[in-house]
């Protein structure tokens, strides 16, 4: 039945039982007492309809706090149905909360920075991310205008020209970003950054890296090309001449070949797709092997020692060898004729080391942190000169990166320099250790 016919019917029903106890009351003791009865059952019934009334307004003012009553005849429908909307509306706000806790951690894992602003720019909301894009704290900056936050000229004139259809590449703070603004739900606005600081310093890297290695393949190409014209042009020259010209074109041509060498060792040892070798790396045979090999280069101008002090290692036997060898022909390169140079291999309490030590020519302190860099040489004329690629350290850093190892530079010019290799402690191969590859330096 509908609630509204019951209610109808129940007060119908109690208005009748006072009237009839009113009626009784005349029958029995006259009109005045029937006329009081009936008037005291209406006052009850006016009062309990009244309490009734009360605790649902005082429950409309404090609906988690207060309790409803059971409430009698139609109020018990009345209270019943308002309980449950009352819990149909907790679980609402309960699946709202839930969601909007969701969408709140989702955007804190977001790798772009996101930020709700009203029409007006003034800062609602804004993920981890954008904090720490845009120098924001939402506890202090939130409710204050986006533009007095962002201090950038570029950034206020995307705002002033509201041609958002384009994204803003902006630099701030060091960093490069890309922000967009969409404007949503008609009076609000995200701004979404995007930071790709990394990816234009790859960019900008492989660009100097194509630049340069073009401009190092040029030379020795119009070197050989000069000579192959000056033959093409006079077929009938002297004969030292063209075997001095034949000689000069194939050093270049050995140089080009380095280059293109170094170059593909270097893509190689980049690649993620090619893991480090565990071998057994017999250090006693390899670096005895490099002192005759710098001997050989050095053709008796140098002093060259070896200390040798240390355990085995495990790690690709061709990659570390090109490392080390890489050091000691730059020792030997950058020091006159009858310099020191000394090489160690010893054990510390970090791991094994090797160190280069030469009384060369030095290298002053503002070069020391780009020698890795590739191309990067201090006097370029002597790099060629000494046929260098200046790939040579970027090789290094490349190897011991990919081996946990690090380099450490410490050059005085004029006294000389001491390159000092790093090995972890997990690097030592022990006597007993079984590794699936056994290879030696042989
Ligand atoms: P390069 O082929 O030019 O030698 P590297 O990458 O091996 O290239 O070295 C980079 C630069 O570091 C060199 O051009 C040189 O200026 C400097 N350098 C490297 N080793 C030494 C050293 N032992 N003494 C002085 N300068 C050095």
């Amino acid at each position: 039945m509908r609630p509204q016919i019951v209610f109808w019917i129940s007060a119908i029903v109690r208005m009748f039982v006072v009237l009839i106890l009113g009626g009784i009351t005349w029958s029995f003791w006259g009109v005045v007492p029937g006329l009081a009865v009936s008037l005291v059952g209406m006052i009850i019934l006016i009062c309990v309809q009244l309490h009734y009334l009360m605790s649902l307004a005082d429950w409309l003012d404090h609906p988690s706090s207060t309790r409803l009553p059971d409430g009698w005849g139609a109020w018990t429908e009345i209270f019943s149905r308002l309980y449950k909307l009352r819990r149909g509306d907790e679980k609402n706000q309960a699946e709202l909360a839930e969601w909007l806790a969701r969408f709140r951690q989702a955007m804190t894992l977001l790798p772009d920075g996101v930020v709700i602003m009203d029409d007006v720019l003034f800062l609602e909301w804004c993920n981890p991310v954008a904090e720490k894009h845009l120098g924001l704290s939402l506890r202090q900056d939130k409710g204050m205008r986006v533009t007095n936050l962002v201090r950038s000229p570029e950034f206020m004139d995307y705002i002033i020209l509201g041609r958002y259809e384009t994204p803003l590449t902006l630099s701030f703070r060091e960093r490069k970003l890309i922000v967009h603004i969409i404007p949503f739900e008609n009076r609000r606005q995200i701004l979404v950054t995007h930071d790709i600081t990394e990816s234009e310093r790859i960019d900008m890297m492989r660009r100097d890296f194509i630049a340069n290695a073009s401009h190092e393949l040029r030379t020795p190409l119009t070197v050989i090309n000069g000579f192959l014209e000056i033959a093409s042009l006079q077929p009938d020259l002297d004969v030292t001449i063209r075997a001095t010209h034949l000689k000069l074109m194939t050093e270049q041509g050995e140089r080009m070949q380095r280059l293109v060498e170094d170059m593909l060792t270097l893509t190689r040892l980049e690649s993620m797709d090619y893991p480090v070798r565990n071998e057994h790396v017999n250090m006693r045979a390899m670096l005895e092997q490099i002192v005759q090999e710098a001997e050989a280069l050095s053709a008796g101008r140098h002093h060259i020692a070896l200390e040798f002090d240390g355990p085995d290692v495990h790690g690709s036997v061709d990659e570390i060898r090109s490392a080390l060898i890489n050091l000691v022909t730059n020792a030997i390169r950058y020091t006159p004729e009858n310099g020191q140079i000394r090489l160690l291999w010893k054990n510390m309490a970090q791991g094994p080391r090797f160190i280069v030590q030469d009384s060369g020519i030095g290298i002053s302190a503002e070069h020391i942190s780009r020698l890795t860099e590739r191309f990067y040489r201090v006097d370029k004329s002597r790099s060629r000169e000494t046929q260098g690629t200046g790939l040579g350290l970027a090789i290094v850093k490349h190897v011991l990166l990919r081996h946990d190892a690090s380099l450490v530079i410490e050059s005085t010019p004029g006294v000389g320099s001491k390159f000092s290799v790093q090995f972890p402690l997990s690097s030592v191969r022990y006597p007993d250790a079984h590794l699936p590859l056994e290879t030696s330096v042989n």
